[in-house]
């Protein structure tokens, strides 16, 4: 095996921690700090993120007038210097020959946290191949952010980042998704999110039993919103009012999972006259076959409606 460990001393973990609960940083050597930053408001950053931003020796920005307004807003005058999907390969030639020469590095995005549909894969790559420590400084992430207010159960999630965007690509791209039982991250941007809503609902808003969609737009900024519906109904909703295409926004969808999930009802009007007149294993595989649900799932329905009903079994 080719793999490399670079010990990285990147603040430690909590049972390393001052009792003050501050990290032993800064700390002298080359190193790259992958570091989060306000995905709207200016706040929202980490004072660890502050206190490295102030000390590091240069700052990769992806648009540094951009993230010059965070800088000024929190005193930080670090040096800057312009690393974007363009010229990153480029530059991490130059970030390189400034780790060689003993500096710290820190990359930031224009929001949240850098490589998450953003610049910054390339760089942490040949940094990590250079053998330097590349250090997260963890805050805020756009999807997080949504996942954490959307109100919607379970645990796993596929982030997709952004749709393909021309038409036909995006709805193929979104037809590979249709079976993925976890709930679905998007993102996507105010002149495209019509469309890609529209193309959500045309292939996976038809299903039995009917998914839902949280449009969470402009997190942590004036005009925050966070709306739940039916993905069906999501197209004209838009539509509905200029103010809800605008903006940034992250796009959850339920999963095929909670789809299936949702069709307890549908299932109940298929199994209860079977079982009302068949065994349980064929009223099971009957069901399976005119639902198209899993077998455990079926099975499971079928016993307790069975155990509401032992008198009506054959
Ligand atoms: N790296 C960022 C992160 O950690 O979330 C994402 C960068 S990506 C280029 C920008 C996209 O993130 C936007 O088009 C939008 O889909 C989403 N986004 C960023 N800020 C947002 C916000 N305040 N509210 C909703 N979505 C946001």
């Amino acid at each position: 095996m080719g793999g490399k460990t670079v010990l990285a001393s990147g603040g430690g973990d909590l049972a390393d921690e001052p009792a003050d609960g501050s990290a032993a940083e800064p700390v002298a050597g080359a190193r790259l700090y992958v570091v989060a930053t306000p995905i709207g408001n200016l706040e929202d950053i980490t004072l660890r993120a502050l206190k490295l931003l102030a000390s590091v020796d240069v700052i990769a920005a992806e648009d540094t007038r951009n993230s010059a307004r965070l800088l000024d807003r929190h005193g930080i005058r670090t040096r800057m210097l312009s690393l974007h999907e363009h010229n990153e390969a480029r530059r991490a030639e130059d970030i390189l020959r400034l780790l060689a020469e003993g500096k710290q590095v820190a990359l930031i995005s224009d929001a949240g946290t850098p490589v998450l549909s953003d610049p910054g894969a390339i760089l942490v790559a040949r940094v990590r191949e250079a053998g330097y420590p590349v250090i997260p400084i963890p805050g805020p992430s756009a999807a997080m952010a949504a996942l954490s207010v959307a109100g919607l159960t379970g645990t796993a999630f596929h982030f997709a980042g952004f749709l393909p965007e021309r038409g036909s690509a995006r709805r193929t791209a979104i037809a590979v998704l249709a079976d993925e039982q976890a709930l679905l991250v998007f993102y996507e941007s105010p002149h495209r999110v019509q469309a890609c809503v529209e193309d959500l609902a045309a292939v996976l808003g038809g299903e039995e039993g009917g998914r839902d969609i949280v449009i969470a737009r402009e997190l942590t900024k004036l005009f925050e919103s966070v709306h739940r519906c039916a993905l069906a109904d999501a197209p004209a909703w838009l539509a509905a009012d200029p103010n809800h295409v605008r903006g940034e926004f992250v796009l959850l969808v339920t999963g095929a999972g909670a789809r299936k999930g949702a069709s307890t009802a549908e299932l109940d009007r298929v199994l209860k006259p079977l079982l009302a007149e068949l065994p349980l294993a064929q009223s099971v595989k009957l069901a399976c076959g005119i639902t198209g649900l899993r077998r455990g799932e079926v099975y499971e329905r079928a016993l307790e409606l069975a155990g509401k009903q032992p008198a009506k079994k054959g």
